[in-house]
């Protein structure tokens, strides 16, 4: 992995410069998780995908870079009050900023990506139930809207089951056994449904479900 260099970036909101972290050139070793959380070395550099400008609060992965909406959104009062939190990191809050601006511009789909990566910095502090709690913040971004395509409904799955709403992750489990799913989306699926009937909201890779594998955590966990 590349060091991450600052840069001195201009906001495209508000007109002032600061210096913001770039993405790093990493690579990916291994099987991400269910949830599409990447493996090692990307896993451990989520401090570098969104910048966040001091000055007005914008939130992107390039702050030099703002639609029209996100221009109109900054200043309004509702995200500068947002901006204060409270969340339970800078990390996690710059997420679900971004979270909230994909929102209110009509990407719902990047309002639920956002706000799962704020439940992977729960996770990595080991604040369970926040995470929780984030989870179904990100799950509510995709409410009531089925078009959603079937890689996405299985991302859900897992995002209801981490969350512990074993009532949505059955609804949803049964809804994906009547879609027309390939080979490897029906073995994610079953792994899935086990994995729900036995209310485990652990984190397994794709590796681990293809595999029936629960991996060395879990077997430590049933031996506890
Ligand atoms: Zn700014």
């Amino acid at each position: 992995m590349t060091a991450v260099q600052p840069s001195n970036v201009r906001c495209a909101c508000c007109g002032e410069h600061s210096s913001q972290a770039l993405p790093p050139a990493s690579s990916e070793f291994g099987a991400c998780d269910l949830d599409h959380r990447p493996p090692e070395t990307m896993r451990s550099t989520m401090e570098s995908w969104l910048q966040e400008c001091l000055h007005c609060g914008y939130v992107a992965a390039d702050l030099g870079q703002a639609g029209e909406s996100d221009r109109r959104l900054v200043k309004t009062d509702r995200y500068q009050v947002l901006r204060h939190g409270p969340y339970v990191s800078r990390l996690s809050g710059r997420f679900l900023l971004r979270a909230v601006l994909d929102s209110l511009g009509g990407h719902r789909e990047r309002a639920f990506a956002n706000a799962i990566c704020a439940a992977w910095d729960a996770d990595d502090r080991d604040l369970r139930e926040a995470a929780r709690s984030l989870r179904r913040r990100a799950a509510s971004y995709l409410k009531g809207h089925d078009e959603n395509s079937v890689e996405l409904k299985l991302r859900l799955l897992d995002v209801h089951r981490r969350a512990s709403d074993w009532k949505s992750a059955d609804l949803m489990a049964r809804h994906l056994a009547g879609q027309g799913l390939d080979t490897q989306m029906s073995a994610i699926l079953a792994f899935q449904v086990r994995r729900i009937h036995a209310k485990d909201e652990a984190a397994y890779t794709v590796a681990h479900a293809l595999s029936g594998d629960l991996g060395a955590e879990h077997r430590l966990r049933i031996l506890r």
